[in-house]
């Protein structure tokens, strides 16, 4: 499966060659799920494109993985001093 984790952290998987998002099941109303849910693991990585990422009811081996939250700004963020 082919997957990707976007820059929002957002879950999108390829279906039928299209990037589509994902919707949670356990919401009442249509929500994209994304890492803002506290049962949203962190990808594992098997090699630099193989990833295992953990959900709340299962596990996706995504054999095509990309996390673009890697690209986002969160990595040029400086650390913060704790006062
Ligand atoms: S991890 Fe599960 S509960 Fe959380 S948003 Fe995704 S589908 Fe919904």
């Amino acid at each position: 499966m082919q997957g990707k984790i976007d820059v929002n952290g957002g879950l999108l998987l390829s279906r039928r060659g299209v990037e589509r998002p994902v919707y949670c099941p356990r919401s009442p109303q249509p929500k994209p799920c994304c890492h803002h849910c506290a049962l949203f693991g962190e990808p594992e990585y098997k090699n630099a494109a193989v990833a295992d990422l953990e959900i709340c009811e299962k596990t996706l081996h995504l054999t095509q993985f990309k996390d673009e939250r890697a690209m986002g700004e969160d990595k040029e963020e400086k650390p913060r001093l704790i006062k």
